[in-house]
């Protein structure tokens, strides 16, 4: 059974970004602006740093042996009802925490990405990869009544988006 408590972002955010540096090589730069405004969400920590992992992971694996950059950002946002919102999941006039994850990579195209969050799809060749990666991320998002959205282009890089709702301080 999965606990879920009221996590400061800035906290499980400070302490995933040291597991992501300590698997990025020197060729991959670590760039993060993260907001330092208080936020909560109710979630589970494990879960929340292993979807982070799961995706830098992925794009250092997509940047290889070249020079890269991963930048990671994390704010606050919400949507009024004039804006477009990024996901039908997604709610207007309520805050969410937004994380991005951009990477410099080769960037996938739009048949890849139709697929990448489907249990078992990988494009690593010899049993590289399980992809099961982005298939974990996407349900334990959702469990947390988010949503995770992905915009890549070939030769651009890309970014993986994350949105979490936030909980009231007093929760
Ligand atoms: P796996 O890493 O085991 O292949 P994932 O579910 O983590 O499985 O990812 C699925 C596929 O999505 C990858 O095989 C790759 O083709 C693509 N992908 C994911 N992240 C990136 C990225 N940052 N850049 C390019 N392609 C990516
Ligand atoms: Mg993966």
């Amino acid at each position: 059974e999965t606990v879920f408590n009221k996590l400061s972002v800035l906290e499980v955010m400070q302490r995933s970004l040291k597991m992501v540096q300590s698997i990025c090589p020197d060729n991959i730069k670590v760039v993060t602006k993260i907001s330092d405004e208080e936020v909560y969400v109710l979630g589970n920590r494990t879960q929340i740093s292993q979807v982070l992992l799961n995706i830098t992971l992925n794009a250092v694996q997509a940047m290889g042996a070249e020079p890269g950059t991963i930048c990671i950002h994390c704010d606050k946002i919400k949507w009024i009802e004039s804006d477009e919102l990024p996901s039908s999941e997604l709610e207007f006039e309520k805050e969410y925490v937004k994380i991005e994850i951009e990477d410099t990579g080769p960037g996938m195209s739009e048949d890849i990405i139709k697929q990448i969050f489907t249990p078992f799809f990988t494009t690593k060749k010899g049993g590289a990869g399980t992809g099961l990666g982005l298939a974990l991320v996407d349900q334990i998002i959702r469990s947390h009544k988010g949503s995770v959205v992905v915009n890549s282009e070939i030769g651009c890089g890309s970014t993986f988006t994350i949105y979490l709702p936030v909980v009231s301080e007093m929760y």
